[in-house]
């Protein structure tokens, strides 16, 4: 059954409040939900009220607290429906659910992990909890009482501020909370069980109190303090950047083993997946502090975008989603190295976003229909939405941006709006027309900007031509032009920035060009000598550039752009041409050569030590095999894109060998552990050394001494995946990964690392790794982190063991795809989309893919979420 966007209209009823009472039990709990409503002015009279369920077993309703005669109600276990309801006074409808927490395997709604409960309710988790209008336009102040065994549950946690609680009969006691902010169903929580905590307090702006925890498994309370600390800088940067400040006195975050996604933003009770909360030198790497300061935060700003202003409809998920990714990045970049933090955003972006913006599951940033909104769940919609949010910003200049947003702040603070909302904040703010602009969010696909320079030296001209197409995806076979905002500069010869008197044929404005039409010819005038241009600068637009430039021109740009990100552009497209061609060369058997230029350019970028070690780090991280393959766009055969990149790879080593030594030998951070950006950075640059050297002296020696004197997890762990997919066969990698086995099995974040580095092993013998890791006692197939570390791994990072060429690597995440969808269709769905780029396979692999999609889409019991994923994936 498809959702359409243009059948949405308010519920008949409005909900005034909700009054929950939980009797906690692991199998049998009782959920009584009071809930009063009224009809809404102007609806029909007749009109029945409709509330969802999911999986749902009534046990008793009561109208205005009476028995309700059953011909005025029918219910089964996806709705519950109540007839002949007053005109126009409130009425009370008391609903009680008994619910089995511990049967539910699929982590939406109440759901044991680990001996403590907790809840999902995103999208639409609170229907399987009791009956009720579960959509994110029904708004209301909530009270929630908790009642469970004291010795088992010492606490008892929900949304708000604490009321009160106290002992309730024998060996159980209760507790109350309110939340005074209205809000929807899905930012419901509800934790219990017995934790440890780490506290703290913030004052805000305005001066009050307001008093912080976080809960984690007992024993783990020191590996939260650097959550405490980045939500604390969360807290502060939302006052001072966007003058948001916290509404209750409590902020909790409670981390769970168990859990779906990343994490969850219920109001004044966040609840993450505790591989972003808990952290220490020992066992987290540079990655996993920096995406946990990302996520803390991104829950953090949720409580503005997202519970304060919520979305009318899931169709306007990206309205928070997409706004608060732009958030947490500008968050992020301010507190670490901007250029960098861009860079690693667009490395992701067109890693994840631009595969799926380019396949069978390409979809708007806001769509118009769904099948299963927990699908929509996408890069598209937070990655592609926060750049567009991003280019709001570019278009309208950053003091107009902030404009638009406290416009935005004061006018829908409280309410469930739409993205014409957010639009029309800006459009105010600035005076200008978004129309054209707003296609961002209405038209999928990557556009493609081809652009063509010419330099007029007796008018002193330099003229720009560039013409915008979007390709068709499912769905929209024709697109309109877009307003693409092109960051843009132009240089001499000599690295100075041209300031060109005057510009034809397109707005340029604060350096950035305003493409509007399908072709556009931008004339610069008063040129002094034919300009190396740089466009897109900091990746203004997330789109495709085509521009033929001389690796002399981008050997100039990396050596002399101002914007950081830029450089690192250079020498991207310096790389790519050199890993495009050694792809196809390796497929057909030819030698691969490198070119001169690129190598040159790349080593003078790795020494070069006014560039921030990170930064250099990052310019010698080729594009991956992933991206490569992107690039190529069809007939991929992976083998022969890994060969070609290892060719590379070895070339490039070769040539730096000395320098690459010298950045190992340099690159130490002495003295005690520190997880900030620049000690991140050293250490990245000093790790990419070591894989260059791995390649150039071909020995697992380097790489064994790396691992036996790594005193953190970043470096640790570096050298163990150096040891084990360049040197899989030797005796060191074996003990070595036998070593970090031993030391760390009691931990499950980095036991999950250990599963991860060995399914990105490469060759068609992964496969074969992969299922007797299955087998070890340490798997866990009912963990959704060890299912993505192990097969997620595997299907995502691991082209050449995934793809091998007999077609097992598909057959085998078919059937696991069938059995997870039993338990868990939400991480069964997620994984399957390892699958998208099928198409775009040479014919034997692709015809060996679309098989096992055909297995999948032919088993009879699938769950809405993977029938969806499935079907699209084979006829998009
Ligand atoms: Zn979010």
């Amino acid at each position: 059954q498809v959702i359409n966007l243009a059948d949405y209209r308010p519920t008949d009823f409005v909900l005034e409040r909700v009054d929950l009472t939980f009797e906690l039990d692991p199998t049998e709990t009782k959920v009584e939900a009071r809930l009063i409503f009224h009809r809404r002015e102007g609806v029909d009279p007749s009109a029945p009220l409709i509330l969802d369920g999911d999986e749902l077993n009534l046990s008793s309703l009561l109208f205005d607290q009476n028995e309700l005669a059953p011909e005025r109600y029918t219910v089964t276990p996806e709705s519950l429906v109540i007839r002949d309801l007053p005109e126009t006074v409130p009425f009370e409808v008391t609903v009680t659910t008994i619910i089995n927490p511990e049967a539910n395997t699929q982590l939406m709604g109440l759901y044991r992990t680990s001996g403590i409960y907790c809840t999902q309710c995103e999208a639409e988790g609170f229907r399987r909890i009791t009956y009720f209008p579960d959509r994110p336009d029904v708004l209301a102040p909530y009270t929630v009482n908790i009642i469970a065994d004291k010795d088992a549950n010492p606490l008892l946690l929900s949304n708000g501020n604490f009321l009160g609680g106290a002992g309730y009969g024998p060996g159980k006691h209760f507790a109350a909370w309110f939340d005074p902010h209205p809000k929807p169903s899905y930012l419901f929580a509800l934790v219990a069980g017995d934790l440890g905590v780490v506290e703290d307090t913030f004052t805000t702006m305005s001066g009050r109190e307001v008093v912080l925890k976080i809960y984690v498994e007992h024993g783990k309370e020191p590996r939260a303090a650097y959550a405490m600390d980045a939500l604390k800088r969360s807290m502060k940067w939302d006052e001072e950047v966007f003058g948001r400040e916290y509404d209750l006195d409590i902020f909790m975050i409670v981390a769970v083993s168990d859990f779906n996604m990343g994490a969850m933003e219920n109001k004044g009770l966040n609840i993450f997946n505790d591989k972003y909360v808990l952290a220490d030198p020992e066992t987290a790497t540079d990655a996993d502090y920096a995406n946990i300061e990302a996520i803390i935060a991104h829950e953090y700003f949720h409580n503005w975008t997202g519970n304060r202003i919520t979305c009318r409809d899931w169709f306007q998920l990206c309205l928070k989603e997409g706004l608060t990714v732009y958030r947490d990045h500008e968050f992020s970049s301010d507190q670490r190295s901007r250029p960098v933090k861009r860079i690693a955003e667009v490395r992701h972006l067109k890693s994840e976003q631009f595969p799926e913006d380019g396949g069978p599951l390409a979809h708007p940033v806001r769509p118009t229909k769904y099948r299963e909104i927990n699908n929509f769940y996408t890069t598209t919609v937070y990655e592609k939405g926060s750049e567009v949010t991003r280019m709001i910003a570019t278009l309208l200049g950053r003091e107009t941006f902030k404009k638009g947003m406290g416009l935005y702040f004061d006018r829908h603070d409280g309410q469930a709006v739409t993205i014409e909302d957010f639009v029309k904040c800006f459009e105010d703010a600035s005076g200008r027309d978004l129309a054209q602009f707003s296609l961002w969010y209405h038209q999928a696909g990557t556009p493609l900007v081809t652009a063509s320079g010419s330099y007029d030296a007796g008018a002193k001209s330099f003229s720009l031509s560039l013409e915008q197409m979007t390709p068709a995806t499912p769905g929209q076979p024709t697109k309109e032009p877009m307003h693409i905002p092109l960051s843009l500069a132009l240089f001499a010869e000599d690295g100075s920035k041209f300031e060109p008197a005057s510009v034809d044929g397109a707005e340029y404005a604060g350096e950035v060009l305003h493409l509007t039409a399908r072709t556009q010819t931008a004339v610069f005038h008063g040129v002094a000598s034919r300009p190396v241009v740089s466009i897109n600068r900091s990746f203004s637009a997330p789109i495709n550039l085509h521009f033929d430039q001389s690796p002399a021109d981008l050997a100039l740009l990396a050596r002399y752009e101002t914007d950081h990100f830029a450089r690192w552009q250079a020498l991207t497209d310096l790389a790519l041409p050199n890993l495009l061609k050694a792809a196809r060369d390796a497929r057909e058997g030819a030698p691969i050569v490198c070119e001169q230029t690129f190598v040159d350019t790349l080593i003078a970028a790795a020494a070069d030590e006014s560039l921030e070690p990170a930064f250099r780090a990052q310019a010698l991280a080729l594009p991956s095999e992933s991206d490569i393959a992107r690039e190529l766009g069809s007939n991929i055969d992976p083998d022969a894109v890994h060969a070609g990149r290892q060719a590379i790879m070895k070339q490039i080593a070769e040539a730096g060998k000395a320098t690459f030594a010298a950045l190992y030998d340099a690159m130490t951070t002495p003295g005690e552990f520190s997880p900030d950006a620049k000690s991140a950075g050293r250490r990245a640059l000093r790790n990419t050394a070591l894989t260059y050297l791995s390649y150039a002296e071909s020995s697992p020696a380097r790489a064994k001494a790396a691992f036996d004197g790594a005193n953190n997890m970043t470096d640790l762990s570096h050298a163990l995946t150096i040891l084990a997919h360049r040197f899989p066969d030797s005796a060191e990698a074996k003990a070595a990964l036998e070593t970090f086995r031993s030391r760390f099995q009691d931990n499950a974040l980095v036991v999950d690392k250990w599963f991860a580095i060995q399914a990105g092993i490469p060759g068609p013998g992964a496969l074969d790794r992969v299922k007797a890791l299955m087998e070890n006692p340490l798997f866990k197939r009912t963990n959704p982190n060890r299912m993505r570390s192990l097969v997620g791994t595997f299907a995502f990072g691991n082209p050449t063991g995934f793809g091998r060429a007999d077609g097992e690597g598909y057959r085998f995440l078919a059937s696991q795809i069938l059995d997870i969808d039993q338990r868990n269709p939400q991480l069964a769905a997620r994984l399957l989309t390892s699958m998208r780029s099928w198409r775009s396979l040479e014919s034997a692999r692709a015809d060996h893919a679309r098989s096992a999609l055909m297995e999948i889409e032919k088993a009879d019991s699938l769950s809405t979420d993977v029938r969806d994923i499935v079907e699209r994936t084979l006829k998009g």
